[in-house]
């Protein structure tokens, strides 16, 4: 008996893997699983087995009967989701289906934001320019007034191609490679990915930064006030407050952290900025001197500011997002939604 019904249990995989419609389907159904198929013919037979034996070939054939079950239903969805009735011949065209729509694609989030960001910024008369992801030792660190040693380079984590190429950590080398070849007056931001050894949920290896500067004579922290005022409030569509924190850069003094009022909570305190009503948003400062004799301006003439934000920060905050790393996982849940 209990070759029987391995005989059996093999023979009804072969036939049911080989069935192409739903009328063969049934016939198997009624060969094999029916009233009087196969299966319930076995398990009537078991009256013959030896007592102590019955258990075990109960089970046995149970499961086996449960296999098959397993297997023809699955063949069932399988066969109903190929969308045929069995009086459709295979080629067969129904008129009467709608068309498929193409799928139109969209600018992923932080490309969006970018764009965003420059346009605001074209608005008050910066010009975009780009620059290298790879990037000299030179502009990266030294002719921002980082030179070797210098314990800012710590702050970088950066990925080194070779002892003096890099993976730029900052759209900051822009600065000196246009004060290198132009002149005052200057109004210019940077937009570009940055690369930095680093990753958890509010860091990635790579991400992107706009940088921004302007030098002219007689240009004064005010200003930079009023153009970055001017830039989060069209940014969140809200009259927000701004707070400058004092910090260091190498390459401004004095030097900025910049913090909007929570557009969550609106400065009363929530989860999102850790009760304190505030969001960090950029880092910014006046241009250092050192940096303007580094590429041959004369800092007693000239003066100028500096910013640095990063995109991806800016989009979490304006869109809520909680996990950066969901920019980068290609999920389209998540990227249609913008
Ligand atoms: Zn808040």
């Amino acid at each position: 008996m209990e070759q029987e019904l391995v005989s059996l249990q093999t023979k009804a995989k072969e036939q049911l893997a080989a069935i192409e419609n739903s009328s063969q389907l049934e016939e198997f159904r009624i060969q094999f699983l029916g009233r009087k198929g196969q299966f319930s013919t076995i398990m009537k037979n078991l009256g013959r087995v030896p007592k102590e034996d019955k258990p075990r070939m109960g089970q046995m054939a149970n499961g086996a009967r449960k296999e098959i079950e397993a297997l023809y239903s699955e063949k069932q969805t399988a066969l109903a989701s190929c969308g045929k009735s069995p009086s459709q011949s295979s080629d067969a065209i129904d008129l009467t289906l709608p068309g498929r729509r193409p799928v139109i694609g969209k600018l992923h989030p932080v490309t969006q934001i970018m764009n965003e960001v420059c346009s605001i910024f074209e608005g008050l008369g910066f010009a975009v320019a780009e620059g290298p992801d790879v990037e000299h030792d030179h502009y990266n660190f030294e002719a921002l007034n980082i030179p070797a040693h210098h314990p800012a380079r710590d702050m970088h984590d950066t990925f080194y191609v070779s002892d003096s190429i890099l993976l730029r950590t900052h759209t900051s080398p822009m600065q000196a490679r246009i004060m290198e070849t132009q002149q005052p007056p200057l109004r210019v931001i940077a937009p570009g990915k940055v690369y930095r050894c680093d990753s958890d949920i509010t860091h990635t290896p790579m991400f992107h930064q706009v940088e921004g500067f302007l030098v002219d004579k007689n240009v004064s922290f005010a200003d930079l006030k009023g153009i970055l005022t001017i830039f989060t409030q069209k940014m969140f569509d809200k009259d927000l407050e701004l707070r400058f924190r004092p910090s260091f850069f190498p390459f401004t003094e004095p030097s900025a952290e910049v913090d909007i009022a929570c557009v969550i909570c609106g400065g009363k305190g929530c989860r999102v900025c850790k009760r304190t009503g505030w969001l960090e948003i950029l880092g910014a400062g006046m241009i250092d001197p050192e940096v303007f004799k580094k590429v041959g301006y004369n800092p007693e003439v000239y003066s100028g500011f500096a910013f640095g934000l990063g995109i991806e920060r800016i989009a979490m905050l304006k869109y809520g997002i909680d996990d950066i790393r969901l920019y980068y996982e290609n999920d389209l849940r998540f990227l249609s939604q913008f």
